[in-house]
């Protein structure tokens, strides 16, 4: 039985890889999408054969059942521009669930395998229970034994680590799901970052306490547990007041390296309960996601002109949002006759949609107005920043989603030199991905980030509900430049009545 269970765990894990590399283009998606459902599926029903106690699989059905309510109740009710939050609150649960592993473990470790063995019932005779004391014996004396192994030490760092990367993603995903929420009061669910005196002194001695804590922990862990519990209870706390720090002081527009960061570690924090519990799929599907995750964040970073390491240690993002305060100038306004007819006489048009066009669910009114002016012969793209919306994608799925065809959607580098020889572009409910300010004021809290240079086109439409600020909190110049116009009202609304007099 335990080969087979073996042979599914290698067969989900194949499955997961080939998931991840079908999810890394839009038209092999959905495949990738099916062998991870298949991959899962396999893993789970391995899992459950594997318990072979009726109990265990009461306990294994309970939580699925449990948990699968969950899981359709959100899949149904959770909105398109929620799902980052819902990521976030997901990656909490990983965390969590590594926490209460890593205590567990390390509780079984130093006494209950003894105590649970001499469990008999009241009507077993003299010579059950005289072999039970026996195994009871014989575990005790394998449990010293274990206890001086190299394999022991590496175990409690296992433990040790686990229950830190666990806390840290838990709280660290708490907080970014506040932060991406936006409706909580607490500063730390701000969208600002929090800038505490002496923040990354903070960091650095919650690292070292860190430290000797896991120095104590694997010294006492033998000779006496309770100071090793100690240990790990008071690293527990450290590491949960670290994850909070760490993502509340992260702010404006370097959230989506956070959000793939705490990905990465949640996978992380799963290889490491899969060590800890010693399951080879567990293992594999945390480092594919921690992995993952961490190629990710790199990429964002890239993406963003940012440096990693500043962007966790929360050096970043946090200038003061001077450019809010600036004089701007005067916007002009456009009616939808006067949209329609710019789009009706021009050759080349350029979409950039952001997270407004998720708000608004706008895609499906962008994507007939895409048919119908194709359609008059006009060569429309998109060009999508690569953090446009609030996930990783966002605009990708969204257009996908209304159907919009793959070859006319284009990244921001294969889009931004086409500006120059555009007529229009119909900036729907994006904000931050199209300041200016990023690349030509080196105060403002974007400096830096490489945005989509639509005011270089001949004229610029922008779709949205008033002059208010994006995510990272900075006023945009683009809307007071020369070729710029805005069209106030809800996307979704105003692109419907463009297309009715198209
Ligand atoms: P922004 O968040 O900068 O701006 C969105 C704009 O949409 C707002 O200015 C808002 O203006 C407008 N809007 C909202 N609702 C509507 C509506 N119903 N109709 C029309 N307009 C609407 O969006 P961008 O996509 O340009 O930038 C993304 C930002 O989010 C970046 O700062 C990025 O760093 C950050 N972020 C990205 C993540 C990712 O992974 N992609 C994750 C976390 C953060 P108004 O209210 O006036 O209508």
């Amino acid at each position: 039985m335990l080969g087979l269970i073996h042979v599914a765990y290698i067969i989900s894990a194949l499955l997961f890889i080939l998931s991840l590399a079908g999810l890394s283009k839009q038209e092999t998606a959905k495949l990738g999408c099916t062998s991870g459902i298949i991959g899962m599926t396999i893993a789970l029903l391995a899992t459950f054969v594997g318990v072979e106690t009726v109990v265990g699989w009461a306990i294994i059905v309970i939580a699925m059942v449990i948990g699968a309510a969950i899981g359709l109740y959100l899949a149904k009710k959770v909105e398109m521009t929620q799902m980052p939050e819902l990521v976030a609150m997901l990656h909490s649960f990983v965390g969590l669930a590594a926490v209460l592993v890593g205590f567990n473990s390390f509780l079984e470790l130093v006494g209950n395998d003894a105590t649970s063995t001499l469990t008999v019932s009241a009507d077993a005779s003299l010579a059950q229970v005289a072999e039970l004391l026996a195994q009871a014996k014989q575990s005790v004396s394998e449990h010293a034994d274990k206890l001086s192994s190299k394999e022991l030490a590496i175990h409690l760092v296992e433990v040790f680590l686990g229950v830190f990367i666990g806390a840290v993603t838990f709280t660290g995903s708490v907080v970014a799901y506040g932060k991406l929420n936006g409706s909580f009061k607490l500063t730390i669910f701000k969208s600002k970052p929090l800038v505490l005196p002496f923040r990354h002194g903070l960091n650095i001695l919650a690292l070292v306490v860190s430290f000797i804590l896991m120095i104590v922990f694997m010294c006492t862990a033998t000779s006496n547990s309770s100071v090793a519990l100690v240990s790990l209870v008071v690293m527990t706390v450290i590491a949960l007041l670290f994850g909070i720090h760490l993502v509340a002081s992260i702010g404006g527009a370097d959230m989506p390296v956070v959000i793939s960061m705490l990905n990465s570690y949640s996978g992380w924090a799963a290889a490491a309960a899969g060590f800890m519990l010693n399951n080879d799929l567990l293992i594999v599907t945390g480092s594919l996601v921690g992995s993952s995750g961490a190629i990710l964040s790199y990429i964002m970073c890239k993406a963003m002109n940012r440096s990693f390491l500043s962007v966790i240690l929360g050096g970043l993002g946090n200038k003061a949002a001077a450019a809010d305060e600036e004089e701007h100038g005067e916007h002009k306004e456009l009616s939808y006759g006067d949209v329609a007819d710019l789009l009706k006489n021009a050759n080349s048009v350029v979409i950039t949609p952001g997270y407004g066009m998720a708000v608004a669910q706008a895609q499906y009114p962008v994507a007939t107005l895409t048919e119908k002016l194709r359609a008059k012969g006009i060569n429309v793209r998109f060009g999508i920043h690569p953090v446009a919306g609030r996930l990783p994608g966002h605009m990708n799925v969204l257009l996908a989603e209304a159907k919009v065809p793959y070859d006319i959607v284009l990244e921001m580098d294969e889009i931004n030199d086409d500006f120059a020889d555009t007529d229009v572009v119909l900036v729907i409910g994006a904000n931050d991905t199209v300041n200016p300010a990023a690349l030509e004021n080196p105060n403002s809290p974007i400096a830096g980030m490489p945005v989509l240079e639509v005011w270089n086109a001949k004229n610029v439409v922008i779709f949205k509900r008033s002059m208010s600020v994006g995510y990272a909190g900075v006023q945009n110049p683009l809307f007071f430049k020369e070729n710029s116009y805005m069209c106030f009202g809800d996307a979704k609304q105003s692109v419907e009545e463009i297309v009715k007099l198209i």
